[in-house]
């Protein structure tokens, strides 16, 4: 089943500054799909039109069949920067992800402490971001973007304002929230200028070009995993990558 398709999808800046030319992808139920190419491709902004939180010039995003003209139920965002609000307690910056909801107080107070457990941030609830290391305010921001049971997350250079040890966990976490029965997210759409991590995690990378932008090549990657980034296999998928990315 077709979760996300982007169709043709164009975006031009002010008098004709063509930055997305004509950009097709699908993210099927169950699929982990990365986006990579060179930095101001215009990959956010491919991103952020999928999410409708931007029009496009051309073409247009399916979200479940449906044409996106907004920020739309279902569809959650995952930011590089972390985008929690300062001057609000975690919990109520994960309650920001329950506004949409029908939820009365009560229940927003109880799934949002919920969800800070689960993502190992107890004892956090009453405390501000600032007191927060990067990976932990990141889980707050995974847990503000799952809150409101979407079915797929958008996420933009998600663990790339992070040290490498906590990147890593943090993709674990988020590996093993797409398995878990309590998240109904399944299907992923990320983008990432790191290419071990997107075969790390992918089922499919789309490699985008330079501006203006196009499809290189869509790559399925149909290894096991875990996958090991010392093994051979992966090695030659990654030497695979960089060469489109670099043709
Ligand atoms: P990426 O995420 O791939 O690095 P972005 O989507 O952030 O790329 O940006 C794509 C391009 O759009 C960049 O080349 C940038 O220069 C241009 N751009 C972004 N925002 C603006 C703006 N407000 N005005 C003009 N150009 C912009
Ligand atoms: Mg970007």
């Amino acid at each position: 089943m077709r979760m996300i398709e982007a169709r043709r999808i164009g975006f031009t800046y002010g008098e004709g500054f063509v930055i997305l030319d004509d950009i097709s992808f699908y993210a099927n139920k169950q699929e982990f799909v990365s986006i990579i190419g060179p930095s101001g491709c215009g990959k956010s902004t491919l991103l952020r039109i999928i999410a409708g939180l931007i029009e496009p010039s051309h073409g247009e995003t399916l979200f479940l069949g449906k044409k996106v003209n907004g920020p739309t139920n279902g569809m959650s965002f995952v930011f590089q920067d972390f985008a929690l609000m300062p001057w609000l307690t975690n919990i109520d910056n994960v309650k920001l992800g329950l506004e949409l909801t029908k939820l009365d107080e009560n229940e927003k107070e109880k799934l949002a402490f919920d969800l800070l457990k689960s993502f190992g941030l107890e004892g956090f609830e009453e405390s501000y971001p600032n007191v927060l290391s990067g990976g932990m305010k990141q889980r707050v921001g995974l847990a503000r973007a799952v809150a409101s049971n979407p079915k797929v997350l958008l996420m933009d250079e998600p663990f790339s304002s992070l040290d490498e040890l906590t990147a890593n966990e943090l993709r674990n976490d988020v590996l093993h929230m797409l398995k878990s029965k309590d998240i109904p997210v399944d299907t992923v759409v990320m983008v990432t200028h790191n290419v071990e991590e997107a075969i790390e995690l992918s089922d499919k990378i789309v490699v985008l070009s330079n501006k203006p932008t196009y499809v290189k090549k869509i790559i399925p990657v149909n290894f096991r995993y875990p996958r090991n980034r010392e093994s051979r296999e992966f090695l030659n998928f990654s030497d695979k990558v960089y060469g489109v990315l670099t043709e």
